[in-house]
């Protein structure tokens, strides 16, 4: 499970502090020296680890925790506040439109988890919100890629819309909404094409599905073992599209974690969503505070 040994690390650390009913400045230096270590050991971008660094010190020598009375305790809620404002403070929700569909376009490079976080997301939603979901097939270079959402399609007892392999994504994405409208299906999610590396051309044709669907969420979907790779596709992917969340899949997996500790502080993209699985429930909302909870232990 991801952040397994950095919270080991930050767990030492803080249990060191913990009963203190006096902390010294050389106290709050020695812990923020480890944390800074174990954040960089989980693979937290640099600067984002030095400015956190920089907070937390400012706030735990200064008045609020030095005088306080258990400034032990203290200094473990500034972290933890903290390290929940890193990762976007409040939980964000999906941004239903008011004038159904809501458009959702996924977006990511190949073997993220795109096409399965499609199915897991239209999933979430339908429980959650009672949504009637229109599923898109608009990868059409990867040939499986249709056949997958298909067979999810089948698996949700869900509607899947496609025109094959031989339209563009962008005449299948207008008309999939037109067709969402027909048959009163109020959110559409939108399979795009990935590929290993992100290119211009894949870009250009984003950016043109953006234009003729005009969605309410674009949702980067990265994999949280590339580690910092997943943040520098996503500011890629940011700068072009203007992204409006991102979903971690693989946060099961052996991860570090130091893409979900990274990604809003350097992209400004808040994390709306978590992917813990293969499975179509293997989705939960990101909740940074709880996520900072766990970490800190
Ligand atoms: P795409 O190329 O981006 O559409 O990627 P796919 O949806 O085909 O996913 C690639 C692989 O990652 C598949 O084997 C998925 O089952 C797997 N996968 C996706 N999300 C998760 C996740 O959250 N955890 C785990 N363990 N595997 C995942």
């Amino acid at each position: 499970m991801a952040f397994e040994s950095l919270a080991d690390r930050l767990q030492e650390t803080i249990k060191k502090i913990r009963g203190k009913g006096k902390v010294s400045e050389a106290d709050v230096k020695q812990m923020t020296r480890e944390v800074r270590l174990a954040l960089l050991e989980a693979d937290v971008n640099f600067k984002v680890v030095k400015d956190l660094i920089n907070r937390i010190k400012e706030r735990a020598i200064g008045q609020e925790v030095l005088k306080s009375l258990t400034p032990g305790q203290q200094v473990i809620k500034v972290v933890q506040e903290e390290l929940t404002e890193l990762m976007g403070g409040e939980q964000s929700k999906i941004n239903l439109s008011p004038k159904p569909p809501t458009v959702v376009m996924l977006v990511g490079l190949q073997g993220a988890g795109k096409t399965t976080t499609t199915g897991k997301l239209a999933n979430f939603v339908r429980k959650q919100h009672n949504k009637c979901p229109l599923l898109v097939a608009g990868d059409v270079y990867r040939p499986a890629a249709i056949k997958q959402l298909e067979t999810l399609g089948q698996q949700l007892t869900m509607p899947v819309f496609s025109m094959g392999d031989k339209e563009s994504p962008v005449t299948i994405a207008k008309e999939a909404v037109a067709k969402a409208k027909e048959d009163h299906n109020d959110i559409v999610f939108i399979d795009t094409a990935g590929r290993l590396h992100v290119d211009e051309n894949l870009m250009e044709e984003l950016e043109q599905i953006k234009s003729v669907t005009k969605p309410d969420e674009i949702f980067l979907v990265v994999d949280a073992m590339t580690g910092q790779d997943a943040v520098n596709v996503a500011e890629s992917f940011n700068e072009h599209l203007g992204l409006t969340g991102v979903i971690l899949t693989k946060l099961d997996g052996d991860t570090r974690g130091g893409a979900a500790l990274s990604v809003k502080a350097v992209t400004g993209t808040p994390i709306k969503f978590v992917g813990l699985g293969e499975k179509l429930d293997a989705l939960e909302a990101f909740h940074p505070e709880r996520m900072a909870s766990r970490i800190l232990g």
